[in-house]
């Protein structure tokens, strides 16, 4: 088996979503045009660091979707979103504190990491670099609001910095946060990971997967109202047997398991 990060911070927000997603293959539809557009903006990226026009290049992979029938949040348009991102992709540019060196090895890296009982960990880096002459792996984030940078320190508890942090060996870790908003803004928010952190996070892995392995999949509905994370889970028609929010919000596709690693790619 092939487990992610994507898998496990799934089983542990709720096991019975990871049953439907997983092993019946119950997936959301991709409708979020925000969510497209995030992936269109990391090719942009790419070819940033690889000395290509970022900007062409946002152009060629959102334009294949100019029309397409997504869901806009209140006041966004394909246009409204290429402009954030052409506006992001200059300021990245002038801000400068991003290094790559060696961009087709050092972009997308696939790691690979051995479990217990012949398990595999696969994650997906978005780019191992430098901020501000540091070296860190980084991971790139599209988003309308900014993320929060108060208590200190709290970015160190980030789950997917501590799993990429356990899956690299590499202490300091990043969010390059790309804000589309009125005035689009970036933040760069570095942290460092644990020993300890990293060790805590192979045992929650281990643990997690002999959970999965011995299918108990039970319902973790969250917190009560208004923090149920019923109210936002794409799995809620299935739950409440209501087939009219599962036809709008899921497809299902066969042989989930299998291609379950491909979600890092889009996390
Ligand atoms: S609707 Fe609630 S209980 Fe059902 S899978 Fe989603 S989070 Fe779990």
């Amino acid at each position: 088996m092939v487990y992610s990060h994507t898998q496990i911070s799934q089983y542990l927000r709720c096991p019975r979503s990871y049953r439907y997603r997983y092993l019946e293959g119950w997936r959301e539809k991709e409708t979020r045009a925000a969510m497209v557009f995030g992936r269109c903006f990391e090719k942009a990226l790419e070819a940033y660091f690889c000395g290509d026009d970022c900007g062409a290049v946002l152009f060629r992979e959102w334009g294949v979707y100019r029309g397409a029938p997504f869901e806009y949040k209140k006041g966004e348009t394909w246009d409204r979103l290429i402009h954030q991102g052409v506006h992001l992709l200059e300021r990245f540019a002038q801000d400068n504190r991003i290094r790559v060196p060696l961009p087709k090895e050092n972009l997308q890296i696939k790691v690979t990491r051995e479990c217990a009982d012949g398990n595999d960990f696969v994650s997906y880096v978005d780019a191992i670099g430098e901020l501000d002459g540091t070296r860190c792996l980084i991971d790139w984030k599209t988003t309308t609001s900014r993320y929060p940078e108060e208590p200190a320190g709290l970015l160190s508890l980030d789950p997917q910095l501590i799993c990429y942090s356990w899956m690299t060996g590499i202490s300091e870790a990043a969010f390059v946060v790309f804000v589309r908003k009125h005035h689009p803004e970036i933040q760069y928010l570095r942290t460092s990971i644990s020993e300890e952190q990293r060790l805590e996070f192979g045992q929650l892995v281990e643990t997690t997967i002999s959970q999965i392995a011995a299918a108990q999949f039970p319902t973790h509905s969250g917190i009560r109202f208004p923090q149920n994370g019923c109210v936002s889970c794409s799995h809620l028609g299935l739950c409440l047997d209501d087939r009219k929010l599962i036809d709008s919000n899921l497809i299902r596709t066969p042989g989930a398991h299998e291609l379950a690693w491909l979600d890092e790619l889009v996390d």
